[in-house]
């Protein structure tokens, strides 16, 4: 297959840099960056899009749009998770019709294995030996267990609260752990310092910029499965690069003349975990003052993509909502009891801010009215990963 992957340029000052370096952040945008701010200095990957244009006419293939050719791809498979309907959902919170798209099928039971593919795939392609990420738990079962598909090293820094599941999974897969006494932003700086001083790639999310790249497959697939644009994409935010990447996804499509039309972006966060959505509402950035929930994935003080998500956002016409712990844990019931579908309280954030923007009228209640104003749930994390957090049965 042709790769119609041309160059990373930065997203603040549009420098250019050639396709087939280890780059990470601007030189000379992150200057000022220090381990504890939104990153500085993001590059995005570019593609020859008229290119892609001509070869998807012939044969549409989401892998056209992929920055590393498919050949180095680890073996175990990702993507291609089903989209489906959830009529006794849909009528609970009364819309005419609700989809979801459950990631939670993915080979390490999150939708992180996405970017964890491109850049083990990367590391495949450049004949690096060893991957670094900081992670809330599931970047880094997910790297464990893509690299080991492939005999690559994966080292780990996670705090040592993360939910007992998660960790396991990561020895299972024979990755190396190392427990950070502290937070999921005090894990990400120290994979920093791990990357400076160690010949790894770092798949840091945000930082390495196939990780924004990898997780936009999510958005060609609903293209693709759906053969339209949604209405509205409803998508817990954590460090922001899921959303930022399904954003990518329909820009993509766009800069190729395949749609002419972008999904809404419902951004959902934990009350206590909002950085971004303060950041979309009053255009200041300022940290979460305390992160503090059940929704461990989307636990973070500091978003790292923190700048593009919110641009995200708003280019997409899309909104920003908070959702509490008691919300959360309601939601991750009906989805399993009205849907069948057991996700993990993050990912379960997606239907209770659903739930809450249809309540304020962020949402109309018509939307989701025919297939052409489609509302999709994002699930992106196995309920089965914290099985600890589920609401007492007592
Ligand atoms: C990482 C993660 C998120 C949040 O993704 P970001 O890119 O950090 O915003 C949401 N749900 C699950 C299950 C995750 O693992
Ligand atoms: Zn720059």
């Amino acid at each position: 297959m042709d790769n119609f992957f041309t160059h990373y340029r930065c997203t603040q000052c549009g420098k250019e840099f050639e396709p087939t370096g280890l780059h990470y952040l601007c030189d000379v945008c992150s200057r000022d960056y220090k381990p504890g701010m939104p990153l500085l200095g993001v590059l995005e990957a570019i593609f020859n899009y008229p290119a892609i244009r001509e070869a998807w006419l012939q044969q549409p293939d989401i892998r056209l749009f992929s920055a590393v050719n498919p050949q180095f791809y680890p073996p175990i498979p990702v993507g291609d998770t089903p989209l489906f309907m959830a009529p006794r959902l849909a009528e609970s919170i009364g819309l005419p019709q609700l989809w979801i798209k459950n990631d939670a099928l993915n080979p390490s039971g999150s939708y992180k294995d996405r970017a964890s593919q491109i850049v083990v795939a990367d590391a495949v392609q450049k004949g690096v030996e060893e991957i670094v990420a900081a992670s809330t738990g599931n970047a880094a079962s997910s790297l464990a267990c893509i690299a080991a598909s492939v005999g690559k090293k994966a080292v780990i820094f996670a705090p040592e609260s993360a939910p007992p599941a998660k960790l396991i999974q990561i020895q299972v897969h024979g990755a190396k752990l190392n427990k950070v006494k502290g937070t999921y932003d005090d894990a990400f700086k120290a994979a920093l310092d791990y990357s400076a001083t160690h010949e790894c790639i770092c798949r840091n999310t945000g930082y390495h910029p196939l990780t924004v790249d990898g997780k936009k497959s999510a958005g060609l697939e609903i293209f693709l499965q759906s053969g339209k644009v949604p209405d509205w994409i409803v998508i817990p935010v954590g460090d922001g690069v899921i959303l930022t990447g399904i954003h990518k996804a329909f820009m993509d499509l766009m800069h190729s003349g395949i749609t002419d039309k972008l999904p809404r972006l419902l951004a959902v966060q934990a009350d206590s975990s909002d950085a971004i959505t303060s950041y979309w509402e009053t255009g200041t950035y300022n940290d979460a003052a305390k992160p503090a929930t059940i929704a461990d994935s989307i636990s973070v003080k500091t978003p790292a993509l923190a700048h593009w998500a919110v641009q995200a956002i708003t280019e997409s016409s899309g909104k920003a909502i908070r959702v509490s712990d008691a919300e959360i844990q309601q939601a991750q019931l009906d989805l399993a009891q009205l849907a069948g579908v057991f996700a993990e309280p993050s990912s379960s954030a997606t239907l209770a801010g659903l739930k809450k923007a249809v309540k304020m009228g962020l949402i109309p209640a018509s939307a989701g009215m025919t297939s052409d104003n489609a509302i999709i749930l994002l699930i992106t994390g196995h309920g089965l990963k914290d099985t600890a957090s589920v609401r007492s049965f007592d």
